[in-house]
Protein backbone atom coordinates (compact mmCIF):
# COMPACT_ATOMS: atom_id res chain seq x y z
CA UNK A 1 0.00 0.00 0.00
CA UNK A 2 1.08 3.60 -0.92
CA UNK A 3 0.00 6.98 0.24
CA UNK A 4 -1.19 9.75 -1.15
CA UNK A 5 1.19 13.07 -1.04
CA UNK A 6 -1.85 15.14 -0.77
CA UNK A 7 -4.76 13.57 1.09
CA UNK A 8 -2.67 11.20 2.91
CA UNK A 9 -5.22 8.52 1.52
CA UNK A 10 -4.16 4.95 1.38
CA UNK A 11 -4.15 3.84 -1.78
CA UNK A 12 -3.40 0.77 -4.33
CA UNK A 13 -0.10 0.39 -5.76
CA UNK A 14 -1.93 -0.22 -9.16
CA UNK A 15 -4.06 2.94 -8.43
CA UNK A 16 -1.21 5.34 -7.42
CA UNK A 17 -0.15 7.34 -10.06
CA UNK A 18 2.95 9.64 -10.02
CA UNK A 19 3.73 13.25 -11.18
CA UNK A 20 6.38 15.96 -10.44
CA UNK A 21 5.00 18.56 -8.30
CA UNK A 22 5.23 22.34 -8.29
CA UNK A 23 8.84 22.03 -7.13
CA UNK A 24 9.29 19.45 -9.78
CA UNK A 25 10.33 16.41 -6.97
CA UNK A 26 8.20 13.24 -7.88
CA UNK A 27 5.24 12.97 -5.58
CA UNK A 28 2.63 9.75 -5.29
CA UNK A 29 -0.63 11.03 -5.39
CA UNK A 30 -4.38 9.22 -5.72
CA UNK A 31 -6.81 9.55 -9.47
CA UNK A 32 -8.90 11.94 -7.12
CA UNK A 33 -6.13 14.33 -6.41
CA UNK A 34 -4.57 13.60 -9.51
CA UNK A 35 -8.23 14.71 -11.25
CA UNK A 36 -8.12 17.91 -8.68
CA UNK A 37 -4.47 18.92 -9.50
CA UNK A 38 -4.70 18.76 -13.38
CA UNK A 39 -8.61 19.37 -14.10
CA UNK A 40 -8.84 16.27 -16.29
CA UNK A 41 -10.27 12.63 -14.95
CA UNK A 42 -7.60 9.84 -15.04
CA UNK A 43 -9.71 7.66 -17.71
CA UNK A 44 -9.42 11.03 -19.86
CA UNK A 45 -5.54 11.76 -19.17
CA UNK A 46 -4.88 8.09 -19.98
CA UNK A 47 -7.29 7.98 -23.04
CA UNK A 48 -5.52 10.91 -24.35
CA UNK A 49 -1.54 10.17 -23.93
CA UNK A 50 -2.77 6.34 -25.60
CA UNK A 51 -4.25 8.75 -28.73
CA UNK A 52 -1.37 10.76 -28.59
CA UNK A 53 1.08 7.65 -29.11
CA UNK A 54 -0.91 5.86 -31.74
CA UNK A 55 -0.77 9.41 -33.39
CA UNK A 56 3.22 9.14 -33.16
CA UNK A 57 3.42 5.78 -33.98
CA UNK A 58 1.24 6.54 -37.58
CA UNK A 59 3.13 9.62 -38.02
CA UNK A 60 6.52 7.98 -37.87
CA UNK A 61 5.41 5.19 -40.18
CA UNK A 62 3.94 7.59 -42.71
CA UNK A 63 6.68 9.44 -42.36
CA UNK A 64 8.98 6.36 -43.35
CA UNK A 65 6.81 5.46 -46.35
CA UNK A 66 6.89 8.82 -47.46
CA UNK A 67 10.87 8.85 -47.59
CA UNK A 68 10.78 5.41 -49.07
CA UNK A 69 8.44 6.36 -51.97
CA UNK A 70 10.31 9.83 -52.46
CA UNK A 71 13.77 8.10 -53.01
CA UNK A 72 11.89 4.66 -54.81
CA UNK A 73 8.98 6.59 -56.72
CA UNK A 74 10.32 9.86 -57.04
CA UNK A 75 9.47 13.11 -55.44
CA UNK A 76 5.87 13.47 -56.43
CA UNK A 77 5.08 10.81 -54.23
CA UNK A 78 6.85 11.74 -52.02
CA UNK A 79 4.83 14.75 -51.54
CA UNK A 80 1.72 12.71 -51.62
CA UNK A 81 2.99 11.04 -48.50
CA UNK A 82 3.91 14.18 -46.98
CA UNK A 83 0.51 15.61 -47.85
CA UNK A 84 -1.04 11.91 -46.20
CA UNK A 85 1.08 12.89 -43.18
CA UNK A 86 -0.06 16.03 -42.72
CA UNK A 87 -3.56 14.81 -43.04
CA UNK A 88 -3.61 11.80 -40.34
CA UNK A 89 -1.22 14.76 -38.18
CA UNK A 90 -4.55 17.01 -38.64
CA UNK A 91 -7.17 14.54 -37.79
CA UNK A 92 -5.67 13.55 -34.78
CA UNK A 93 -5.09 16.89 -33.94
CA UNK A 94 -9.19 17.11 -34.29
CA UNK A 95 -9.89 14.70 -31.92
CA UNK A 96 -8.04 15.73 -29.16
ZN1 LIG B 1 -5.18 11.87 -2.75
Amino acid sequence: MLTCAKCHKKIDEKDALKRKNEQGAQEIICQECFKAATGVDFATFAYRREVAKQTFFAVIFCLAATIYAFVEKGPLYGAAGLLLTALIWYFSAKIR
